[in-house]
Protein backbone atom coordinates (compact mmCIF):
# COMPACT_ATOMS: atom_id res chain seq x y z
CA UNK A 1 0.00 0.00 0.00
CA UNK A 2 1.30 3.52 -1.19
CA UNK A 3 0.90 6.58 1.12
CA UNK A 4 -2.48 7.66 2.23
CA UNK A 5 -4.09 10.84 3.61
CA UNK A 6 -6.49 10.66 6.75
CA UNK A 7 -8.42 14.04 7.43
CA UNK A 8 -10.02 14.03 10.27
CA UNK A 9 -13.07 16.54 11.42
CA UNK A 10 -14.77 15.62 14.27
CA UNK A 11 -18.30 13.17 14.38
CA UNK A 12 -19.04 10.43 16.45
CA UNK A 13 -15.74 8.46 15.17
CA UNK A 14 -14.20 11.25 16.46
CA UNK A 15 -16.45 11.40 20.00
CA UNK A 16 -15.42 9.90 23.73
CA UNK A 17 -17.69 10.62 27.21
CA UNK A 18 -16.95 13.55 28.51
CA UNK A 19 -18.05 14.17 32.29
CA UNK A 20 -18.33 17.39 32.06
CA UNK A 21 -20.77 17.76 28.70
CA UNK A 22 -22.54 14.65 30.00
CA UNK A 23 -22.13 12.81 26.91
CA UNK A 24 -19.43 12.33 23.92
CA UNK A 25 -17.96 15.24 22.54
CA UNK A 26 -15.52 15.58 19.56
CA UNK A 27 -12.14 14.46 21.38
CA UNK A 28 -10.01 12.34 19.09
CA UNK A 29 -7.53 14.12 16.65
CA UNK A 30 -5.99 12.01 13.99
CA UNK A 31 -3.12 10.99 15.56
CA UNK A 32 -5.38 9.09 17.91
CA UNK A 33 -7.71 7.90 15.59
CA UNK A 34 -4.07 6.11 13.75
CA UNK A 35 -3.42 4.57 16.62
CA UNK A 36 -6.08 2.32 16.66
CA UNK A 37 -5.44 0.97 13.56
CA UNK A 38 -4.05 -2.67 13.32
CA UNK A 39 -0.22 -3.26 12.44
CA UNK A 40 0.48 -3.53 8.70
CA UNK A 41 -0.96 0.16 7.76
CA UNK A 42 0.28 2.06 5.23
CA UNK A 43 2.28 5.20 5.86
CA UNK A 44 -0.59 7.97 7.22
CA UNK A 45 -0.44 11.80 6.50
CA UNK A 46 -2.45 13.26 9.09
CA UNK A 47 -4.48 15.95 9.24
CA UNK A 48 -7.09 17.68 11.77
CA UNK A 49 -9.32 19.78 9.44
CA UNK A 50 -12.00 20.57 12.06
CA UNK A 51 -13.58 18.47 14.91
CA UNK A 52 -17.07 19.28 15.17
CA UNK A 53 -20.16 17.47 14.96
CA UNK A 54 -21.56 17.45 11.27
CA UNK A 55 -24.97 19.04 12.65
CA UNK A 56 -22.21 22.44 13.41
CA UNK A 57 -20.89 22.77 9.65
CA UNK A 58 -21.43 25.83 8.23
CA UNK A 59 -21.49 25.95 4.46
CA UNK A 60 -17.43 27.53 5.10
CA UNK A 61 -16.94 24.55 7.03
CA UNK A 62 -17.75 22.20 3.99
CA UNK A 63 -15.87 24.59 1.37
CA UNK A 64 -12.82 23.85 3.41
CA UNK A 65 -12.87 20.37 4.01
CA UNK A 66 -13.28 20.14 -0.22
CA UNK A 67 -10.32 22.33 -0.76
CA UNK A 68 -7.97 20.25 1.83
CA UNK A 69 -9.48 16.76 0.55
CA UNK A 70 -8.69 18.61 -3.37
CA UNK A 71 -5.52 19.95 -2.65
CA UNK A 72 -4.34 15.89 -0.98
CA UNK A 73 -5.63 13.91 -3.57
CA UNK A 74 -3.69 16.53 -5.94
CA UNK A 75 -0.45 15.58 -4.29
CA UNK A 76 1.49 12.82 -6.11
CA UNK A 77 3.08 11.45 -3.51
CA UNK A 78 -0.51 10.52 -1.66
CA UNK A 79 -2.09 7.07 -3.19
CA UNK A 80 -5.86 7.99 -1.17
CA UNK A 81 -7.74 10.18 0.50
CA UNK A 82 -9.58 9.32 3.46
CA UNK A 83 -11.94 11.68 5.82
CA UNK A 84 -13.59 10.95 8.71
CA UNK A 85 -16.82 12.69 9.43
CA UNK A 86 -19.74 12.93 11.57
CA UNK A 87 -22.68 10.40 9.98
CA UNK A 88 -25.42 13.30 10.40
CA UNK A 89 -24.40 15.29 6.82
CA UNK A 90 -22.29 12.81 5.86
CA UNK A 91 -23.29 12.14 2.44
CA UNK A 92 -23.80 15.78 1.79
CA UNK A 93 -19.99 16.36 1.86
CA UNK A 94 -18.98 12.79 0.32
CA UNK A 95 -21.33 13.91 -3.17
CA UNK A 96 -19.89 17.79 -3.06
CA UNK A 97 -16.28 16.10 -3.20
CA UNK A 98 -17.99 13.67 -5.51
CA UNK A 99 -19.07 16.74 -7.89
CA UNK A 100 -15.95 19.01 -7.73
CA UNK A 101 -12.77 17.30 -6.85
CA UNK A 102 -11.42 16.16 -9.79
CA UNK A 103 -8.47 13.12 -10.85
CA UNK A 104 -8.07 9.97 -10.18
CA UNK A 105 -6.98 9.39 -6.80
CA UNK A 106 -9.53 7.63 -4.49
CA UNK A 107 -11.68 9.32 -1.52
CA UNK A 108 -13.46 7.64 0.78
CA UNK A 109 -15.62 9.41 3.77
CA UNK A 110 -16.36 7.44 6.72
CA UNK A 111 -17.36 7.63 10.64
CA UNK A 112 -19.12 5.58 13.20
CA UNK A 113 -22.59 5.43 15.00
CA UNK A 114 -20.80 4.37 18.38
CA UNK A 115 -18.19 7.06 19.84
CA UNK A 116 -14.81 5.62 21.25
CA UNK A 117 -16.62 4.98 25.16
CA UNK A 118 -19.33 2.72 23.61
CA UNK A 119 -19.18 -0.86 23.43
CA UNK A 120 -18.89 -2.32 19.82
CA UNK A 121 -17.23 0.99 18.62
CA UNK A 122 -16.23 0.39 14.93
CA UNK A 123 -14.55 3.52 13.98
CA UNK A 124 -11.01 1.53 14.25
CA UNK A 125 -12.91 -1.22 11.43
CA UNK A 126 -14.58 1.66 9.60
CA UNK A 127 -11.12 3.64 9.06
CA UNK A 128 -9.21 0.78 8.84
CA UNK A 129 -11.48 -0.59 5.58
CA UNK A 130 -11.38 3.24 4.04
CA UNK A 131 -7.92 2.75 4.24
CA UNK A 132 -7.77 -0.01 2.29
CA UNK A 133 -10.26 1.07 -0.19
CA UNK A 134 -8.62 4.43 -0.95
CA UNK A 135 -5.34 2.22 -1.25
CA UNK A 136 -7.02 -0.08 -3.85
CA UNK A 137 -6.32 0.38 -7.56
CA UNK A 138 -9.92 -0.60 -7.94
CA UNK A 139 -10.81 2.87 -6.84
CA UNK A 140 -8.65 4.94 -8.64
CA UNK A 141 -10.98 7.30 -11.12
CA UNK A 142 -14.53 5.96 -9.17
CA UNK A 143 -14.73 9.53 -7.72
CA UNK A 144 -16.00 10.20 -3.89
CA UNK A 145 -16.99 6.83 -2.01
CA UNK A 146 -18.31 6.03 1.67
CA UNK A 147 -17.29 3.03 3.17
CA UNK A 148 -18.80 1.61 6.49
CA UNK A 149 -19.59 -1.61 7.67
CA UNK A 150 -18.04 -3.28 5.05
CA UNK A 151 -19.63 -1.72 2.37
CA UNK A 152 -18.28 0.61 -0.22
CA UNK A 153 -21.33 3.24 -1.78
CA UNK A 154 -20.82 5.69 -4.15
CA UNK A 155 -21.34 9.35 -2.79
CA UNK A 156 -24.30 9.78 -5.23
CA UNK A 157 -26.72 7.68 -4.20
CA UNK A 158 -25.48 6.68 -0.53
CA UNK A 159 -27.84 7.68 2.15
CA UNK A 160 -28.33 8.33 6.05
CA UNK A 161 -31.28 5.39 6.34
CA UNK A 162 -30.97 4.94 10.13
CA UNK A 163 -30.93 7.12 13.29
CA UNK A 164 -29.14 4.70 15.29
CA UNK A 165 -27.97 1.24 13.28
CA UNK A 166 -24.13 0.65 12.35
CA UNK A 167 -25.70 -0.04 9.05
CA UNK A 168 -27.09 2.92 8.29
CA UNK A 169 -25.98 3.73 4.89
CA UNK A 170 -27.03 2.23 2.25
CA UNK A 171 -28.02 3.44 -1.29
CA UNK A 172 -31.78 2.93 -1.64
CA UNK A 173 -33.03 1.28 -5.25
CA UNK A 174 -29.13 0.80 -6.42
CA UNK A 175 -27.37 -1.05 -3.28
CA UNK A 176 -23.51 -0.68 -2.92
CA UNK A 177 -20.96 -1.06 -5.54
CA UNK A 178 -18.35 -3.07 -4.04
CA UNK A 179 -17.53 -4.80 -0.58
CA UNK A 180 -14.71 -5.32 1.71
CA UNK A 181 -14.61 -8.60 2.12
CA UNK A 182 -11.91 -10.15 4.44
CA UNK A 183 -8.75 -9.90 3.06
CA UNK A 184 -9.53 -8.11 -0.18
CA UNK A 185 -11.64 -4.83 -1.53
CA UNK A 186 -14.21 -6.41 -4.13
CA UNK A 187 -15.64 -3.44 -6.69
CA UNK A 188 -17.46 -4.75 -9.58
CA UNK A 189 -19.51 -1.97 -10.60
CA UNK A 190 -18.27 1.70 -11.64
CA UNK A 191 -20.19 4.77 -12.68
CA UNK A 192 -19.67 7.28 -14.97
CA UNK A 193 -17.42 10.06 -13.49
CA UNK A 194 -18.97 13.56 -13.54
CA UNK A 195 -16.97 16.62 -12.23
CA UNK A 196 -18.17 20.11 -12.21
CA UNK A 197 -15.04 22.68 -11.78
CA UNK A 198 -15.84 24.80 -9.17
CA UNK A 199 -14.36 27.19 -6.98
CA UNK A 200 -17.16 28.73 -5.11
CA UNK A 201 -20.62 27.34 -3.35
CA UNK A 202 -23.60 29.95 -3.58
CA UNK A 203 -24.92 29.39 0.06
CA UNK A 204 -28.83 31.29 -0.93
CA UNK A 205 -29.86 28.20 -1.49
CA UNK A 206 -33.30 26.52 0.39
CA UNK A 207 -34.61 22.67 0.69
CA UNK A 208 -37.88 22.74 1.07
CA UNK A 209 -39.79 19.66 1.27
CA UNK A 210 -43.80 19.27 0.81
CA UNK A 211 -46.48 17.38 2.94
CA UNK A 212 -50.25 17.02 2.33
CA UNK A 213 -52.31 20.17 2.08
CA UNK A 214 -49.49 22.66 2.90
CA UNK A 215 -49.41 26.12 2.02
CA UNK A 216 -46.86 27.93 -0.25
CA UNK A 217 -45.79 29.99 2.59
CA UNK A 218 -41.96 28.23 3.08
CA UNK A 219 -41.29 29.30 -0.76
CA UNK A 220 -42.74 32.86 -0.89
CA UNK A 221 -40.56 33.20 2.64
CA UNK A 222 -37.71 31.89 0.76
CA UNK A 223 -38.51 34.62 -2.35
CA UNK A 224 -38.54 37.20 0.25
CA UNK A 225 -35.15 35.98 2.01
CA UNK A 226 -33.52 36.12 -2.09
CA UNK A 227 -32.50 33.40 -2.19
CA UNK A 228 -30.83 32.29 -5.81
CA UNK A 229 -32.08 28.69 -5.71
CA UNK A 230 -34.54 26.25 -4.34
CA UNK A 231 -35.11 22.70 -4.24
CA UNK A 232 -38.71 21.43 -3.68
CA UNK A 233 -39.10 17.60 -2.28
CA UNK A 234 -42.20 17.22 -3.64
CA UNK A 235 -44.66 14.47 -3.24
CA UNK A 236 -44.20 10.93 -5.09
CA UNK A 237 -42.26 11.11 -7.83
CA UNK A 238 -41.78 15.08 -7.47
CA UNK A 239 -45.59 16.32 -7.78
CA UNK A 240 -46.51 20.20 -6.47
CA UNK A 241 -49.73 21.38 -5.89
CA UNK A 242 -51.68 23.39 -7.78
CA UNK A 243 -51.84 26.40 -5.45
CA UNK A 244 -47.94 26.31 -5.07
CA UNK A 245 -47.63 27.24 -8.87
CA UNK A 246 -48.11 30.83 -8.61
CA UNK A 247 -44.96 31.18 -6.42
CA UNK A 248 -42.81 28.99 -8.86
CA UNK A 249 -43.98 31.08 -11.69
CA UNK A 250 -42.79 34.55 -9.79
CA UNK A 251 -39.34 32.73 -8.67
CA UNK A 252 -38.44 31.55 -12.14
CA UNK A 253 -39.33 35.21 -13.59
CA UNK A 254 -37.00 36.56 -11.13
CA UNK A 255 -34.38 34.70 -12.14
CA UNK A 256 -34.54 32.07 -9.14
CA UNK A 257 -33.41 28.46 -9.84
CA UNK A 258 -36.44 25.77 -9.10
CA UNK A 259 -35.50 22.47 -8.89
CA UNK A 260 -37.85 19.25 -8.30
CA UNK A 261 -36.84 16.40 -6.38
CA UNK A 262 -39.08 14.13 -4.82
CA UNK A 263 -39.40 13.42 -0.60
CA UNK A 264 -39.50 9.62 -1.69
CA UNK A 265 -36.07 7.30 -0.33
CA UNK A 266 -35.87 5.96 -4.09
CA UNK A 267 -37.12 6.10 -7.44
CA UNK A 268 -36.86 8.27 -10.32
CA UNK A 269 -38.25 11.57 -10.08
CA UNK A 270 -40.73 11.48 -12.86
CA UNK A 271 -44.23 11.37 -14.19
CA UNK A 272 -46.40 11.63 -17.49
CA UNK A 273 -49.44 13.75 -15.95
CA UNK A 274 -51.59 16.23 -17.65
CA UNK A 275 -52.71 17.46 -14.35
CA UNK A 276 -51.33 20.74 -12.59
CA UNK A 277 -48.48 19.94 -10.77
CA UNK A 278 -47.23 17.12 -12.64
CA UNK A 279 -44.31 17.49 -14.44
CA UNK A 280 -45.57 18.78 -17.66
CA UNK A 281 -46.71 22.02 -15.75
CA UNK A 282 -43.79 22.24 -13.82
CA UNK A 283 -41.33 21.66 -16.87
CA UNK A 284 -43.32 25.10 -18.54
CA UNK A 285 -42.99 26.83 -15.76
CA UNK A 286 -39.46 26.60 -15.88
CA UNK A 287 -38.55 24.33 -13.16
CA UNK A 288 -35.58 21.57 -13.38
CA UNK A 289 -35.93 17.86 -12.25
CA UNK A 290 -33.29 16.00 -9.99
CA UNK A 291 -33.96 12.22 -11.30
CA UNK A 292 -32.00 10.29 -8.87
CA UNK A 293 -30.40 12.70 -6.14
CA UNK A 294 -32.43 13.01 -2.80
CA UNK A 295 -33.07 16.69 -1.50
CA UNK A 296 -30.14 17.26 0.42
CA UNK A 297 -27.73 16.35 -2.32
CA UNK A 298 -29.45 18.30 -4.66
CA UNK A 299 -29.45 21.56 -2.53
CA UNK A 300 -25.36 20.46 -3.01
CA UNK A 301 -25.62 20.39 -6.81
CA UNK A 302 -27.64 23.30 -6.92
CA UNK A 303 -25.20 25.46 -4.93
CA UNK A 304 -22.34 24.21 -7.01
CA UNK A 305 -24.19 24.72 -10.39
CA UNK A 306 -25.36 28.48 -9.13
CA UNK A 307 -21.84 28.75 -7.56
CA UNK A 308 -20.16 28.23 -11.11
CA UNK A 309 -22.37 29.02 -13.95
CA UNK A 310 -22.64 32.96 -15.56
CA UNK A 311 -25.60 32.32 -17.29
CA UNK A 312 -29.34 30.60 -16.58
CA UNK A 313 -28.44 29.02 -19.74
CA UNK A 314 -25.31 27.63 -17.64
CA UNK A 315 -27.64 26.79 -14.86
CA UNK A 316 -30.18 24.38 -17.02
CA UNK A 317 -26.94 23.04 -18.89
CA UNK A 318 -24.37 22.31 -16.25
CA UNK A 319 -27.77 20.87 -13.66
CA UNK A 320 -28.70 18.42 -16.76
CA UNK A 321 -24.64 17.58 -17.25
CA UNK A 322 -25.48 13.82 -17.05
CA UNK A 323 -28.95 12.21 -16.38
CA UNK A 324 -27.74 9.52 -14.10
CA UNK A 325 -25.95 11.22 -12.24
CA UNK A 326 -28.72 13.92 -10.92
N1 LIG B 1 -23.79 13.60 15.73
C1 LIG B 1 -22.82 12.89 14.94
C2 LIG B 1 -22.34 13.76 13.80
O1 LIG B 1 -22.91 13.76 12.72
C3 LIG B 1 -23.41 11.65 14.46
C4 LIG B 1 -22.38 10.69 13.98
O2 LIG B 1 -21.26 11.01 13.70
O3 LIG B 1 -22.76 9.50 13.88
O4 LIG B 1 -21.38 14.44 13.96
Amino acid sequence: MGRIAVLTTGGTVAMRYDPEAGGPVPLLGPEELAASLPPGAPELALEAVCSLPSSHFTVETLWQIRERTAAWAADPQVDGVVITHGTDTLEETAYLLDLTVPGETPIVVTGAMRSASDLGYEGPANLWASIRVAASSQARGLGTVVVLNDEIHAARFVTKMDTLSTATFQSPGWGPLGRVEGDRVHIPWRLEREVIPCSRLEKRVALIKLGVGMPADPLEDALHRGVRGIVLEGLGGGRIPPWWLPAIEQAVAQGVTVVVASRCPSGRVWDGYGYKGGHRTLRELGCLFSPHLNGQKARIRLMVVLGSASSPEEVARLWEHRTLSK
